[in-house]
Formats: C-alpha cells, sequence, structure tokens
C-alpha cells in the first residue's frame, strides 16, 4: 500500500476577511477530508482558547528550541514579539489520519509553504471587498482595542499585496458564496490530483 501523502490547502489573508469562518465552514464538509493544522505560537491564550486545539500555546524558550532543532515547516513573528509557526510533526500527524491539511496562516509563511511543497499545496488568498470594509468588520467584532485594530490594518495594507502571488483571490464580498467557492476550489484541487 502507497502510503497516504495528503494535500495542502493554504488560506491566507488579512485578519478581518473571513478566512477563519470560511476555514471552519471547509472543515465542517466531511467529504473534503480536511484537518486543522494547529499553529505554535508564544502568544499567551485569549479568552476560550484551547492548548492544542487552537494553537500549541508555549513559550518563546520552547519556540526558539523548535526552530533551533529544525522543526518548523515554516515561521514568523507575525506581529512584534509574537512568534507562529507550522510543525513539520503536525503535518505528518494529519497525513497519518489520512487526510489533508488545512492551514489558516499569515501570507508570508502560506507562500513559504506553496514553495516548499508547489504541486501539493493549492495557495487562496481571501480578500476582503474593501479595506473600509474589513475595518468596520474588525471593529464589529469587538475583540481587539484601537491600537490592535490599526496595527491590523498596517499589515493588511500591505498583505493585498502579495495576493497576486497565490494560486487563487477569493473575494469575500457575499460569505456564503466565498463559502461555496472555497468548497469548490479544494474539490478540483483534490480530483486533478488524483487523476
Ligand atoms: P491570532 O493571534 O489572531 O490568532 O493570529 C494572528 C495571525 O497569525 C493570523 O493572521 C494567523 O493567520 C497567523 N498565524 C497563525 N498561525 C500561523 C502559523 O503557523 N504561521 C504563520 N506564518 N502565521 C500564522
Amino acid at each position: 500500500m502507497i502510503p497516504f501523502k495528503g494535500k495542502m490547502f493554504v488560506f491566507s489573508a488579512p485578519s478581518g476577511s473571513g478566512k477563519t469562518t470560511i476555514v471552519h465552514h471547509l472543515l465542517s464538509v466531511g467529504h473534503l477530508n480536511l484537518d486543522f493544522s494547529i499553529s505554535a505560537t508564544s502568544r499567551p491564550a485569549r479568552g476560550k482558547e484551547i492548548h492544542e486545539k487552537d494553537y500549541y500555546f508555549m513559550p518563546l524558550s520552547a519556540f526558539e528550541k523548535h526552530i533551533k532543532d529544525d522543526n518548523f515547516v515554516e515561521y514568523e513573528e507575525v506581529y512584534k514579539g509574537a512568534m507562529y509557526g507550522t510543525l513539520k510533526s503536525e503535518v505528518d500527524r494529519i497525513w497519518k489520519e489520512g487526510k489533508h491539511v488545512v492551514f489558516d496562516i499569515d501570507v508570508i509563511g502560506g507562500l513559504k509553504i506553496k514553495r516548499q511543497f508547489p504541486e501539493d499545496t493549492l495557495a487562496v488568498f481571501v480578500k476582503p471587498p474593501s479595506l473600509k470594509i474589513m475595518e468596520q468588520r474588525l471593529r464589529d467584532r469587538k475583540t481587539d482595542t484601537e491600537e490592535k485594530i490599526l496595527e491590523r490594518l498596517a499589515k493588511a495594507e500591505n498583505e493585498i499585496n502579495y495576493a497576486k502571488d497565490f494560486d487563487f483571490i477569493l473575494i469575500n464580498d457575499d460569505l456564503s458564496t466565498a463559502k461555496k467557492d472555497a468548497e469548490l476550489l479544494v474539490e478540483n484541487f483534490q480530483n486533478k490530483s488524483d487523476n
């Protein structure tokens, strides 16, 4: 028997673009056979976040040890003082389950994965209809301070420049259409690769 080697689906976007909602939707569609890549981070858990479900939370020293031991597929200092990364062991865990991997990671990390596994990765950039609408979504969410919102907006302006480097740009204007389109993208990539 040939060991299963799954595909990689990267969803990257500025925060407030609806990316996480789309990823959760894809995970709920059973026949897509996807599992979520739980990232490691040095930032503390927020609110209802759970260790080993939302992230592998760890102190900076432990994160740095993983870097030294070459345990990451990719890692980034996404925000000042906060490290995020995908552990190689996480991808192996999901492939061993016989599933495909979904990543909800930042734009730079997403492109690093695409560069390492060009044939096996579909990289999708989720774009908000406009920066104004994105700002409104961030404010409606009421989870961030004003300072944090401004930091996220500044990052978004920079991230949008990378959209052209992705395989596909998914404009999240209407959420139910975007969910359906994301589903079709994943299905098509799986079918194409099966042939
Ligand atoms: P948050 O702190 O809001 O959970 O995430 C902040 C940002 O880090 C988001 O854009 C998220 O997609 C990104 N992120 C989460 N995990 C990873 C990862 O493993 N690698 C990279 N490069 N970015 C990540």
